[in-house]
C-alpha cells in the first residue's frame, strides 16, 4: 500500500516532489532564520543620468548570504517568500538597510537617490505608507531620496485598494516607479488613473533593441509614452555600448545595466563611484 496507489489518477506520490517540499520546507526555515541573523545583504547597481553621464541612483538588489549555499539570487527565495508572507519581513528589512546605506552616503558627501523593489502584497498593506515613512524618519533620509519599484501585475490585482496606497507614498514625497515595463496588463490605463513619477523599461526588450526591430520600435514608443506623460524613464539591461548610444538618441533619461556596471556590494561601489567620478559617461 503506497500514497501512489492511494491517489492514483488524482495526484500520484512522487518521491521527487516528496524531496522538494522537503527541500522547500528547509529552505523556508533557513530564510527564517538567516533574515534574523542577518544573512540578507544588498547589492547596489548604479544608474547613469544620460544627460550629463553621472551616476543618478542605485538599485538595491537583494542577495542571501546562505551558510552552505553561498550567495543566493532573489529568484532563489523570493517567490517563496511572497508564497509564505515572509516577503512582510524581508520587505522591511530591505529598506532599513537600503536606507541606512543611503545615510552612509549622505554623511560622505553623495546625495545618491535609492530604488527599492516592493512585493505586490505591500500595495495592499495599509500600513505599509507608514513603515517607510517611519524607515525615512530611523535614518533621517530625504523622502525625494527614495523611489519604490512596483511591478505592473501588482496594479491589475486590485487598482483602487493599490492606489490608495500609493496615494499615500506619493503624498510622503516618495517616488514610485513601474518596474518591468511592457511585460505587464493593460498598463496605459493604469498610467492615466495614478501616475507614477518613473517607467523603467523591462531588459528583454533593451537588450534586444539593437539586434530587433521590433524591440527597438517598443523601447522608443516607452520612451515616447513616458516624455508625454512628463516621467521619468529608466532602460534596464543595458548591456553594451550600442543599446547605450541608441537609448541616448531616442532621448531615454537614465541606464542601467552590465555596459555600467553589475550589482556591487556597498565597497566596491564606493571604489566605483571614485573611478566614474573622473570618467565620466556620455554617448
Ligand atoms: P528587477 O527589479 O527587474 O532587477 C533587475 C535585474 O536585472 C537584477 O537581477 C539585475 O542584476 C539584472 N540586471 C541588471 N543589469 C543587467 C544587464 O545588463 N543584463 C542582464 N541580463 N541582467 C541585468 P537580480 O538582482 O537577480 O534581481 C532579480 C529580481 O528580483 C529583480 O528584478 C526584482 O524583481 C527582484 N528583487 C531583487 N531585490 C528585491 C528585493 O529587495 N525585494 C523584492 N521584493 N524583490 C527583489
Ligand atoms: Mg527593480
Ligand atoms: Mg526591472
Ligand atoms: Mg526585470
Amino acid at each position: 500500500y503506497t500514497a501512489k496507489r492511494a491517489h492514483a489518477g488524482v495526484a500520484a506520490y512522487d518521491p521527487d516532489q516528496d524531496q522538494n517540499d522537503a527541500n522547500k520546507l528547509t529552505m523556508q526555515s533557513d530564510l527564517r532564520q538567516g533574515v534574523s541573523r542577518g544573512e540578507l545583504v544588498l547589492y547596489y547597481q548604479p544608474k547613469i543620468d544620460m544627460a550629463t553621464g553621472q551616476p543618478s541612483g542605485m538599485e538595491a538588489l537583494l542577495r542571501w548570504q546562505h551558510p552552505q549555499l553561498g550567495l543566493l539570487a532573489p529568484d532563489r527565495f523570493i517567490p517563496m517568500a511572497e508564497e509564505t508572507g515572509l516577503i512582510d519581513l524581508i520587505t522591511t528589512e530591505v529598506l532599513d538597510m537600503a536606507l541606512r546605506q543611503v545615510r552612509e552616503w549622505y554623511d560622505a558627501g553623495r546625495a545618491l537617490r535609492v530604488s527599492v523593489n516592493v512585493a505586490a502584497r505591500s500595495l495592499f498593506d495599509v500600513t505599509f505608507p507608514e513603515q517607510v515613512v517611519a524607515a525615512l524618519e530611523r535614518y533621517d533620509v530625504p523622502p525625494e531620496l527614495l523611489t519604490l519599484e512596483i511591478t505592473e501585475t501588482a496594479l491589475i490585482a486590485d487598482p483602487e485598494r493599490a492606489n490608495l496606497v500609493l496615494e499615500r507614498l506619493r503624498a510622503h514625497g516618495v517616488d514610485i516607479s513601474i518596474d518591468d515595463f511592457g511585460t505587464g496588463y493593460s498598463s496605459i490605463a493604469h498610467l492615466r488613473a495614478m501616475p507614477p513619477h518613473e517607467l523603467k523599461i523591462d531588459r528583454s526588450f533593451v537588450m534586444r533593441m539593437c539586434t530587433d526591430a521590433r524591440d527597438e520600435t517598443i523601447v522608443r514608443a516607452v520612451v515616447e509614452l513616458a516624455k508625454g506623460l512628463n516621467l521619468r524613464v529608466v532602460a534596464e539591461g543595458v548591456e553594451d555600448a550600442g543599446a547605450f548610444e541608441a537609448l541616448s538618441a531616442l532621448g531615454c533619461d537614465e541606464a542601467q545595466g552590465y555596459h555600467i556596471s553589475r550589482p556591487l556590494p556597498p565597497a566596491e561601489l564606493a571604489a566605483w563611484l571614485e573611478t566614474v567620478h573622473e570618467n565620466v559617461m556620455v554617448a
